[in-house]
């Protein structure tokens, strides 16, 4: 039995259609509707066979619990590629903390409507056992070399492991010839590139900038879980980045992570890391180096909430 569900966005539109009698193409449906899938077997066979022929497809994965970075991804695919999906997919194998999981939100049919009013064509949104029908499904290891080991690897065990389980899985099944992700995630845009060479899959990934809110607090699905007390004090992530950033010329990056340490701490972080690092590969480096491109860094606790945030020195 099919199982698709098919979200009416102008529902006008699509009974002009029908009563017509005119059979729609699929580029006139994804003018007007949002195509829910949720299952594999349904998305390849409409990739297959209801998408225009020479259509290029962009596509946006997500853990849902949407915000404008994630639409900005999604505005990104609406310009460069014909057909824009994104997936939302809570993905268990990538949490290397249960209770992290279980308090990950997942407002989907709040995220439905944004995907529709966003010009979404094709939400992707499958359970657990579709991705993973089975143990052998998760056992997969990847050579991600020093990306491994440093930052986030180091501090969240297995956790780009798990990235590069579902991003394949996901690939394979979409087959997009552009992915969209977000510098926010700088440690995870290098190790999905990774993937990517790793498995030979062939798809141009664009890189789209961190949005921020006014405060300059990155947006991120787990500021959801902020209290009103810590929304105030997160945005000192932003303003300890944009301080060394700014200081960089006249002091020594060690004595500027120590004081931004110092400080962050007194607001009631708990820092994970604060390191400067090359762009292209994430290997550490302890003072700035003129002519070198580099990244600063940062992950921290607020109470139970893990944040991180990053600034390339070479903007803002
Ligand atoms: P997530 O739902 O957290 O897995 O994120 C899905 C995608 O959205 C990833 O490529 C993220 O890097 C990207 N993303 C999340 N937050 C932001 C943001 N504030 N700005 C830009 N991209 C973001």
């Amino acid at each position: 039995m099919v199982n698709w569900l098919f979200v009416f966005y102008r529902r006008q539109s699509y009974h002009f259609f029908r009563l017509c009698n005119a059979k729609p193409t699929a580029t006139i449906i994804l003018n007007v509707i949002m195509i829910i899938f949720k299952r594999i077997a349904d998305i390849q066979k409409w990739l297959q066979i209801g998408k225009p022929g020479k259509a290029t497809v962009g596509f946006v994965p997500t853990m849902g619990a949407l915000h404008e970075g994630h639409l900005s991804l999604l505005q990104q695919s609406k310009k460069q590629a014909d057909i824009s999906i994104v997936s939302i997919f809570i993905n268990p194998a990538q949490f290397d903390n249960k209770s992290d999981l279980e308090k990950y939100p997942s407002p989907v049919a709040k995220d439905i409507k944004l995907l529709e009013e966003n010009g979404c064509d094709i939400l992707f949104l499958p359970s657990e056992n579709e991705i993973y029908p089975d143990e052998k499904s998760k056992q997969k290891h990847y050579e991600l070399g020093n990306l491994e080991i440093v930052l986030e690897g180091k501090f969240r065990s297995g956790h780009f492991q798990g990235v590069c389980l579902v991003v394949e899985r996901l690939l394979t099944i979409i087959t997009p010839d552009f992915l969209f992700l977000g510098r926010k995630d700088f440690q995870q845009c290098l190790v999905i590139k990774r993937l990517i060479s790793l498995i030979k899959f062939e798809t141009d990934v664009v890189v789209c900038p961190i949005i921020r809110e006014q405060s300059g607090l990155a947006m991120s699905s787990r500021n959801q879980r902020l209290n009103e007390e810590q929304r105030e004090i997160a945005p000192e992530l932003f303003r300890a980045l944009k301080e060394i950033k700014e200081n960089r010329d006249h002091n020594q990056f060690s004595i500027l992570r120590k004081n931004a340490i110092k400080k962050l701490e007194h607001k009631g972080f708990k820092i994970d890391y604060l390191e400067l690092a090359k762009e292209k590969d994430l290997q550490t480096v302890s003072e700035f180096i003129p002519g070198q491109k580099l990244v600063i860094l940062i992950a921290a606790f607020l109470q139970n909430v893990r944040l991180i945030d990053n600034m390339i020195l070479s903007e803002y």
